[in-house]
């Protein structure tokens, strides 16, 4: 029992007896807290871009395209991000720098703001994000940073059907099924309930 309990004495050597009450308080853990592990799997399927669908590549192809027209004289990464409507639509964005760094945008973001403020009812199928650099597509995977995480869980909440993921290099592709498998454990509307 957790609580206050009240314990009633007689007291025997008193002529009338008198009720004398104390309490004890007892403290027991009613949820025993012991140590847990637990395992967050990120499924993510590798292929080449040439055997993307037609969907798929259409959507990388535009990412590519969208890393020409970055403004990236500081980093010289040219970064696109192209995101896919559900009515077909699809927007681009790029990466956008500045002399002050912080006030510069990554292509994600630019992307994700760009569409939210045309079509705030939208519905995201996909996003596809590429990278250029020293004169080629990236020969790594271009991954999205912290901040475009975080930016992308919350149009996924907003979206309420996952958003699927797919980073590139020159040659490759990572796809990911959902923002929260490249966020896990993320900050958003469900938290501050
Ligand atoms: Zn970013």
């Amino acid at each position: 029992m957790n609580g206050i309990n009240i314990k009633r004495i007689n007291i025997v050597n008193l002529k009338k007896p008198i009720n004398l009450y104390f309490s004890v308080i007892i403290i027991k853990k009613i949820n025993r807290i012991t140590m847990e592990t637990k395992e967050i799997i990120t499924k993510v399927q590798i292929y080449r871009i040439e055997e993307s669908g037609n969907e798929k590549k259409m959507l990388i192809e535009k990412a590519q395209e969208a890393c020409g027209r970055a403004y990236a004289p500081y980093s010289n990464y040219h970064v696109g991000a192209a995101i896919l409507l559900d009515t077909g639509e699809i927007i681009t964005g790029n990466n956008q720098e500045n002399a002050a760094y912080p006030s510069g945008l990554c292509a994600e973001r630019t992307a994700f703001f760009y569409a939210n403020s045309k079509y705030p009812n939208m519905k995201v199928k996909m996003i596809a994000v590429a990278a250029f650099h020293n004169g080629e597509f990236s020969k790594e995977v271009c991954t999205p940073c912290g901040s475009c995480r975080q930016v992308m869980s919350e149009m996924e909440e907003k979206n309420k059907e996952p958003i699927k993921i797919l980073m590139c290099s020159k040659d490759t592709v990572y796809e990911l099924n959902s923002v929260r498998d490249l966020l896990p454990l993320g900050f958003g509307f469900e938290s501050m309930v």
